[in-house]
């Protein structure tokens, strides 16, 4: 990995003028950007707006001191991830403890040898960079993880993870959540009739479309093959009727090209269930999402149907 000083934002901070501008003018030879605050209090506005690579503290300055800027930087999240470097005066040792528990990453005694400086200030913004690419690897990987590959969408996993932890919170808070299972009537029919791939892009065309229809908060998930679930937290039996009813209408009525000639429509059947008091895992919800289904196909699809504990809607 090749080294750019110039990438980098360092953020001197010291409550003297003439330290701060022979620092900033070494750093600025290295090739790094540089900003400077006179104050603890300017440290922390200047670390806030300007999300600097690094911060070099100096640990004694009247009012705000660098131990207590160094708190409050640790504290907000926004900030807490700058590594912080300690300048000291050699009679300052005993507040180097202190400084370390306050998460610096290290500290450089004044006067300070220039080489010295430009070396501690490379190592840590190195390791910066590798934290910073682990954890935006790690966060692609996560995306990756949750996501049906085809669709886009939130895949089996994902969404079942999310619809246990909205079901634990219903049940914990007494809130209402929702559950709807769509099924693509006769989908064999379009495989069969158009190829695979067509199946394929009816599946993510379909899905596109009904993630617009949702509500904010709302999540569509892939259960499976054709099979989708929507999660609707906070939503009663009326509303969620409503939800599902667009969900029918906005599918019905999407035109999918397959050819530049050639559109085709698909419906689909859904099983609405809503969480009752009573219900002692999100399975119980699935269930009955599925009877509800199981009911619309029967009764001729392209139907919305709602099993709410015994009772049947249509
Ligand atoms: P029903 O109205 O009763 O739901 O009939 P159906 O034909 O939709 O249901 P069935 O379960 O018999 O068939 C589902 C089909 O979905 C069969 C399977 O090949 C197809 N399928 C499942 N996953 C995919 C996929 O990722 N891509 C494509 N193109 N087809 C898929
Ligand atoms: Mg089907
Ligand atoms: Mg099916």
């Amino acid at each position: 990995m090749t080294f750019h000083p110039e990438r980098f934002l360092i953020l001197l901070v010291d409550d003297v003028q003439d330290n701060l501008d022979m620092t900033s003018l070494m750093l600025e030879q290295a090739g790094y950007s540089t900003i400077k605050a006179i104050s603890g209090q300017q440290a922390l506005e200047q670390a806030y707006s300007n999300s600097p690579d690094l911060i070099l503290l100096d640990l004694m300055m009247p009012e705000m001191n660098g131990l207590e800027a160094c708190e409050v930087l640790k504290t907000d999240t926004q900030t807490s991830d700058i590594p912080v470097i300690f300048v000291t005066a050699s009679n300052e040792h005993e507040h180097l403890l202190q400084a370390f528990n306050l998460g610096a990453v290290d500290y450089i005694t004044k006067p300070f040898d220039h080489f010295e400086l430009l070396l501690r200030i490379k190592t840590h913004l190195e390791l910066k960079q590798v934290r910073d690419q682990l954890k935006q690897a790690l966060a692609e990987v996560e995306k990756v993880a949750a996501t049906d590959e085809l669709t886009g969408i939130a895949n089996r996993r994902y969404l079942l993870e999310l619809a246990a932890k909205e079901f634990e919170r219903a049940k914990r808070y007494r809130r209402s959540l929702a559950l709807v299972m769509i099924d693509i009537d006769h989908f064999k029919m379009v495989n069969d009739n158009y190829g695979h791939q067509v199946g394929d892009l009816v599946l993510q065309k379909m899905a596109s479309a009904a993630v617009t229809t949702l509500r904010r908060g709302d999540t569509l998930g892939r259960f499976g093959g054709e099979e989708f679930i929507a999660l609707l937290p906070e939503t009663a039996l009326p509303e969620a009727q409503e939800v599902a009813e667009r969900l029918r209408q906005t599918i019905a009525n999407l035109a999918i090209a397959v050819s530049s000639k050639h559109s085709l429509q698909i419906t689909v059947s859904l099983g609405l269930s809503i969480y009752l008091p009573a219900d002692a895992t999100l399975d119980a919800i699935i269930t009955r999402a599925d009877a509800a289904l199981y009911v619309a196909k029967a009764e001729g699809r392209n139907q919305v149907v709602s099993l709410t504990g015994n009772e049947i809607a249509r």
